[in-house]
């Protein structure tokens, strides 16, 4: 089947569309600056093989976009299909889903209304997220849409690591909770190193693992025997690691201090705590983790800081989940940081002899791909696995659309 995924932000719209059968990937691309006052949007489109068209145009909003989106698939030099009537189903991701899915779902009007409700938990991204639905309802009408969402792999952790310890009537009533993200990519990665773990002649199905996603937003996940038990985000994407604009865990009486100490309103210090923190508000240089290792070489102490809270966060939380699951089988390195920066896994692994793991610091720094990074002799293994977010979303419409 042809798969069509689709991801919207607020002013993007991110398309990839698969053969499912062979898991070949057609064509990818991405619309950006949608609705720009005066602006134009550009548009960037990838065909398998082919060269890559890059190219601006007026875009007001989503429904647009998707019409380009389909028209460059179907006409002109980066045309993949014959006509539209090719797309078995479309794929979206959804931020947030809350409690009420904890798998992917072909969305009706009641999905709709759903996604809708828990726009109070992501009131950035699940809006977005429907208007992407929304088009592609409209631009191409009765084809199957599935709705595949970031927090649905957390839904199994058990309530001693989702619920936060305030009053109880704050769940109950606002649903505050740990509710995570990155789902899909935890979900893949973990299910490749349990495979890959099987390959090695040990136990896949019932391993320990701990997965790092480590992108632009950073988060970890503890998965035993397959289901996730605990995850660093939180109620929002805010908690947990050192990001690169985000802080991650930090004393919630710090908001209150510098409201008082320096006049901010929480708006201020919420925009502060998402935008200016973290490797950016910690190094002064950027919050890309190439430009701090460009800085670090240059000598620059604040940069060389904020490396060293970044990896030490990711450590203990690698600690923290060997406990909770009484061990640990693997760990493993996935996103842009995770998957290409070999220094911030040997800072990570570094201290970690103690659980078995021993790094082969040749796989670590030379190797390509997915990998193992550690010595056979080691009890515990670190894996680096690219994560592969949009064919699990094509994965997963395709099994909801066909039936299986
Ligand atoms: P997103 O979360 O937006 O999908 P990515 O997974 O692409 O982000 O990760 C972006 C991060 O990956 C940036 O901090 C970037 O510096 C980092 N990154 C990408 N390539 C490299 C590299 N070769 N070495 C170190 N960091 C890298």
């Amino acid at each position: 089947m042809r798969v069509l995924v689709v991801n919207c932000g607020s002013s993007s719209l991110k398309y990839q569309l698969f053969e499912t059968d062979t898991e070949e990937s057609l064509a990818s691309g991405l619309i950006e600056r949608i609705g720009q006052n005066g602006g134009h949007a550009v548009v960037h489109h990838r065909p398998q093989g082919r060269a890559e068209m890059h190219y601006d145009m007026e875009i007001p909003d989503h429904t647009v976009a998707a019409e380009e989106m389909t028209r460059v698939l179907c006409e002109g030099d980066g045309k993949v299909l014959d006509s539209l009537d090719e797309i078995g189903a479309i794929g979206h991701r959804v931020v947030h889903g809350g409690e009420d899915f904890a798998t992917s779902v072909l969305i009706d009007d009641a999905v709709i209304e759903c996604i809708q409700r828990n726009s109070s938990l992501a009131p950035l991204h699940n809006p977005p997220n429907l208007d992407g639905i929304r088009a592609c309802m409209n631009v191409m009408p009765n084809k199957p849409n599935v709705a595949v969402f970031d927090t649905a792999f957390h839904q199994t952790m058990p309530r001693r690591a989702y619920l936060y310890a305030i009053p109880r009537s704050f769940y109950r009533e606002l649903g505050v909770r740990r509710y995570g993200f990155h789902g899909t990519s935890h979900f893949y990665v973990a299910t490749r190193a349990a495979e890959m773990l099987t390959d090695m002649g040990r136990d896949g199905a019932n391993a320990r693992i701990v997965t790092c996603h480590l992108g632009n937003g950073c988060s970890m996940a503890a998965v035993k025997a397959g289901k996730c038990i605990d995850t660093t985000m939180g109620l929002t994407p805010l908690e947990g690691c050192v990001m690169g604009t985000r802080s991650g865990d930090i004393d919630p009486a710090i908001i209150p201090f510098l409201a008082q100490a320096r006049g901010l309103s929480f708006g201020e210090i919420d925009a502060i705590l998402n935008k200016e923190s973290g490797l950016l508000g910690l190094s002064g240089v950027s919050n890309d983790m190439r430009d701090i290792q460009v800085a670090v070489r240059e000598g620059n102490t604040d940069a060389e800081e904020a490396f060293q809270v970044f990896c030490y966060r990711v450590r203990k939380y690698v600690g923290a989940y060997a406990a909770a699951m009484g061990g640990l089988d693997a760990i493993v390195f996935t996103a842009g940081i995770g998957e290409n920066d070999a220094r911030v896994r040997s800072y990570v692994l570094e201290d970690l002899q103690f659980l078995g793991v021993h790094v082969d610091s040749d796989a670590n720094n030379n190797g390509r791909g997915d990998r193992l990074l550690t010595t056979p002799d080691s009890r515990c293994v670190a894996f680096v696995i690219g994560t592969k977010e949009e064919l699990v979303i094509a994965r997963q419409t395709e099994a909801i659309c066909s039936g299986a």
